[in-house]
């Protein structure tokens, strides 16, 4: 069932559409996060959610009632925002109470419900303190603590976890992950930050310029992108991609520019026959290009030779910036493989692994 439904949604601020044409059906229980560039209308479309904003155009209802109308006070959500936005006066406790409070609940049921969360975020010995007597993540805690007591329909988190240093972004974003495991209520989350919408979306929309540009699963995403835009937003280190002409040569297609002429394999001639003579885009991920020494399989027209740029050991593994003719793309090798900068080797494309791009379109041929 859909707990959230935007349908035709478009928000305009004086001559700037920050979302366009937005649909989308929020399933109830799912982790959605909206993802994109600064500036794609993620933040505004959570807001429209929420009833901070109001759309210009469009139809947003939850739980099966349409609020476009509707303050978001009396919306059921509650909102976990960037800033955390907790009053500096009162104390953990009475952060987490305040909203229950102005909603007249009777004091035993506060005190149950922040006990409850505060076990849940495992804050039980702050309750009180006052913020500035917190560390970021224990406040980012309080933010959501303050959230969970109020049982709302729809959680909605503004880029929650981006005032944290690394280690421990990584750290609350397994606990927001357990969270929703333990909660099951719906969440919808913004970020800009790819690594945090694939290991915590059920799905994933990716905007960009207002507009949705695809809404998928982790792994559909990043395995089956529907546009240069989306296969370039997603993974790291970005995909590679390389203008070249389709070609056909004994009945065979191939990839071909100035620096490379690969045999593309059978299974994608179909989409890409209405190509050949063409001008189109080819991607390839990093870890799809292997370095021959250690490869398997050695296809001889899937082998590249190239010059090592660059040497960048990252400790799982290692990404070598190369270049052939001046094309450049990265490979990423395994940790011990170090060749010498300037030397030249011989690399192999798993052909199966890319994507071609219509270069007019952007949009996915294969
Ligand atoms: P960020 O990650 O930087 O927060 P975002 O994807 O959340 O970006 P939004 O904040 O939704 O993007 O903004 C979308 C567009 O709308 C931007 O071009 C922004 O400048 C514009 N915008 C947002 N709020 C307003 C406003 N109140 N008045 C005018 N323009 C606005």
């Amino acid at each position: 069932m859909a707990q959230v439904r935007l349908k035709n949604v478009f928000k305009q601020f004086q001559d700037v559409y920050a979302v366009r044409d937005f649909n989308l059906d929020i399933l109830t229980g799912e982790f959605l996060v909206l993802v994109g560039p600064s500036g794609c209308g993620k933040t505004t479309t959570l807001r429209m959610i929420a009833g901070l904003e109001g759309p210009t155009a469009g139809e947003i209802s939850i739980s099966g009632n349409i609020v476009n109308d509707v303050p978001p006070k009396e919306r059921n959500i509650a909102m976990v925002f960037q800033n955390y936005a907790l009053y500096p006066h009162m104390t953990v406790y009475e952060n987490m109470a305040f909203g229950l409070k102005l909603r007249r609940f009777s004091r035993r049921e506060i005190d149950r419900r922040v006990k409850e969360a505060a076990d849940i975020l495992s804050i039980q010995d702050y309750l009180s303190r006052r913020p500035k007597q917190l560390s970021g993540g224990q406040r980012q805690r309080v933010a959501v603590g303050r959230a969970i007591v109020r049982k709302p329909a729809v959680f909605l988190f503004d880029e929650p976890l981006s005032n944290l240093d690394a280690k421990f972004r990584v750290q609350m974003r397994a606990e927001l992950g357990k969270l929703h495991d333990r909660l099951k209520t719906t969440m919808v989350y913004v970020t800009h930050d790819q690594t945090e919408a694939m290991s915590l979306g059920d799905r994933i929309v990716v905007m960009k310029d207002g507009v949705i540009q695809q809404v998928a699963g982790p792994i559909s995403l990043y395995d089956q992108p529907a546009n240069k835009f989306v296969a370039g937003f997603i993974g790291s280190p970005p995909m590679n991609f390389m203008e070249g002409d389709i070609q056909e040569k004994n009945k065979h297609l191939y990839f071909v520019n100035q620096a490379f002429n690969l045999e593309i394999p059978r299974e994608m001639t179909p989409n890409l026959l209405p190509y050949t003579g063409q001008k189109v885009v080819f991607g390839i991920r990093a870890e799809d290009i292997y370095d021959k020494l250690f490869a398997t399989i050695k296809p001889k027209e899937h082998t590249v030779k190239a010059r090592v740029d660059i040497v960048e050991p990252m400790g799982a593994e290692t990404f070598l910036y190369l270049k052939k003719e001046d094309v450049s793309f990265i490979a990423k090798v395994g940790a011990h493989n170090k060749p010498e900068t300037g030397q030249s080797i011989e690399l192999i494309f798993d052909m199966k692994k890319t994507h071609f791009f219509d270069n007019q379109s952007e949009e996915t041929i294969v």
